[in-house]
């Protein structure tokens, strides 16, 4: 398997869910061994690389943070990106959050099909988890009970992400899925975020939600939901493993792992990311995707393939 970039540039424009500022963004190709940067054309083209390293405070988008230069929101554009299989990549944008056009990966998804995917001559590096590793915290809003997450070995990268939210069209819902390009634009790329209604007035006081309406979120009321139809029945749980696999790419290489997120969050998602990241006995670097032939490569002795087309 070689990487990947796009083949032409992609650009897309819209307000930030939390910030309100409006912002342009542009898919550039980038060469192999790049990854996935944001730079914000803004500030110079100060880059921002889309790795754990760089995770700020999450409450409820992830942010990446670098020398004190911010960037909001990046869960649902990486998700679409990652799972597209996307290894490099130039994301510039000239405000502090990632637009969020109507609150799901598709117009992402639109953009990357206009961009194409071009192979590079170099191969693939997975990050192959070889140990379990897991993480938990007490669920605030709901005493006695805890939301979870863990990291376990597997030949392929797999997500299993269960929610239980009290409202009468969610309850418990569950996605459990191999992620690939067609997995993710099938069953999740159109799943939208959402909100309950009695969180609006609260999180409009912090100044969360200043690009909000109900034409990039699904507002749910006590009993049903604003601005229906909703795109899927399960759309909430779908959401929520489409987060889960943005906050994932903060990995910095595709994955050889399964997933799975009990009511986890975009905190446990980027605290497992960042403890994974931070025990390399956990897990190795590889450029087989098969487990019976792993071959171990260091960083700095990859050497040139030949491109297969
Ligand atoms: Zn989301």
């Amino acid at each position: 398997m070689f990487q990947t970039t796009i083949i032409r540039e992609a650009h897309s424009e819209g307000v930030g869910l939390h910030t309100g500022v409006f912002g342009h963004i542009r898919l550039v190709p980038a060469p192999a061994d790049t990854g996935i940067v944001f730079r914000r054309i803004d500030l110079d083209n100060f880059p921002i690389e889309a790795q754990g390293h760089n995770v700020a405070k999450v409450s409820y988008a992830t942010s990446l943070m670098k020398q004190g230069v911010l960037l909001s929101t990046t869960e649902h554009l990486l998700a679409a990106i990652y799972s597209c299989g996307i290894d490099n990549i130039f994301i510039d944008i000239d405000s502090i959050e990632i637009p969020i056009l109507d609150g799901s990966a598709e117009p992402f998804m639109q953009m990357l099909e206009h961009a194409g995917v071009r192979k590079l001559r170099r191969k693939r590096r997975y990050l192959k988890v070889l140990k379990p590793l897991e993480v938990a915290e007490a669920d605030p809003g709901r005493p006695g009970q805890i939301r979870r997450i863990g990291i376990y070995p597997a030949d392929e990268f797999r997500v299993r992400c269960y929610v239980d939210f009290p409202h009468p069209l969610v309850g418990q819902q569950e996605v459990e899925m191999v992620v690939s390009p067609e997995t993710f634009r099938h069953l999740l790329a159109r799943a939208r975020t959402f909100c309950f209604e009695r969180d609006i007035a609260p999180l409009r006081e912090m100044g969360l939600i200043r690009g909000g309406s109900l034409e990039n979120a699904i507002v749910l009321t006590d009993d049903g939901v604003m601005n229906g139809p909703l795109r899927f029945p399960d759309e909430f749980g779908r959401h929520k493993a489409l987060d889960l696999i943005g906050d994932l790419a903060l990995a910095g290489l595709p994955l050889l792992a399964r997933v799975e997120a009990h009511k986890a969050g975009h905190s446990l998602h980027t605290q497992l990311v960042s403890r994974l990241l931070a025990d390399p006995t956990l897990w190795t670097i590889s450029t087989d995707e098969a487990s019976h032939a792993v071959e171990e490569v260091p960083f700095a002795a990859l050497s040139p393939a030949p491109a297969a087309d």
